[in-house]
């Protein structure tokens, strides 16, 4: 093996092995398994995993302690595009690397993504190679499909005998980095709010007295609390939250936690929020 593709079950990653498989390249595919994933991806990943075993190709799947875990154990949600978003070190990165321990002590392999330019600002300057990445513990990084548009693309998961998905990976649902769209995809009475509400209540206070919720609240309109932040994705654009929810109201009983930063107010880690993470091991 000479490659190991990273893939999300996104429409990318699906692009991005049948590119693989086309030029007859020699490769395994791996998938982070985040304990967060949305209820049918399991079924989705089965479908890529059935996939590769047809054509001979080796299916990794890693395991960590998953979203809710992880978060009770940091006493805090993960802040996207900062030094906080922990979730993809802990839950992506970490796992990764023990499985390439195992697989590739000499980091002889090359890691390869599915990431394009076309998806975003912040990867307008994506390149095709990268040397050394210190994410993947020094190996090479190939980003195949860098150029590749969205027709281009959806040819190759045609292809592959997928159908392409009219959204992103649901590897994490949702993902803390949900914009507005994704949160008015969700259905407002989907369980998984249920469970985020359960647990940002579980989480208490900082000790600036505000609810440790899940979406900070000035990335979503006001919204306190994750019920809030459904309403807003499903909100016209402007949409203010009416009011903060009775158990997101503090009452005298505060806690400390390094995770604690920016729940309260604009930052400048806030004003530089990007919408994805882009150390190549999340997803779009
Ligand atoms: S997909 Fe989102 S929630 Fe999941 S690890 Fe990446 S940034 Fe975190």
């Amino acid at each position: 093996m000479e490659y190991l593709q990273a893939n999300s079950g996104g429409n990318d990653s699906i692009a991005n092995m049948q590119l693989m498989y086309e030029k007859g390249l020699d490769f395994g595919v791996v998938y982070n398994n985040t304990g967060w994933a949305r209820k049918d991806w399991p079924e989705r990943i089965k479908q890529v995993a059935d996939w590769c075993f047809a054509r001979g190709i080796t299916f990794f799947e890693t395991k960590s302690e998953g979203m809710e875990a992880l978060v009770k154990r940091k006493k805090g949600w993960p802040m996207p595009a900062s030094a906080m978003q922990f979730c993809t070190s802990e839950l992506k990165e970490k796992p990764t690397l023990e499985l390439l321990d195992r697989i590739d002590a000499n980091c002889e392999l090359t890691i390869v993504t599915g990431r394009r330019r076309e998806e975003s600002q912040n990867r307008r300057d994506l390149a095709q190679h990268q040397d050394e990445s210190p994410k993947h513990g020094g190996r090479d990084v190939w980003n195949p499909l860098y150029l590749h548009d969205e027709a281009m693309r959806d040819e190759l998961i045609k292809r592959a005998g997928f159908e392409v998905l009219p959204h992103s990976s649901m590897e994490c649902y949702p993902c803390v980095c949900a914009n507005k769209t994704d949160l008015g995809c969700m259905a407002k009475n989907d369980p998984r709010i249920d469970e985020i509400e359960k647990i940002e209540i579980e989480m208490g206070f900082t000790r600036n007295e505000k609810p440790r919720t899940m979406f900070r609240p000035y990335r979503v309109g006001g919204g306190v609390g994750v019920r809030m932040a459904i309403e807003w994705g499903h909100g016209k654009r402007g949409f203010k939250a009416p009011f903060v929810p009775e158990a997101y109201i503090f009452k005298g009983d505060a806690t400390e936690s390094d995770s604690d930063i920016a729940y309260d107010e604009n930052t400048k880690e806030g004003r530089e929020f990007a919408r994805q993470c882009d150390g190549g091991y999340c997803g779009s």
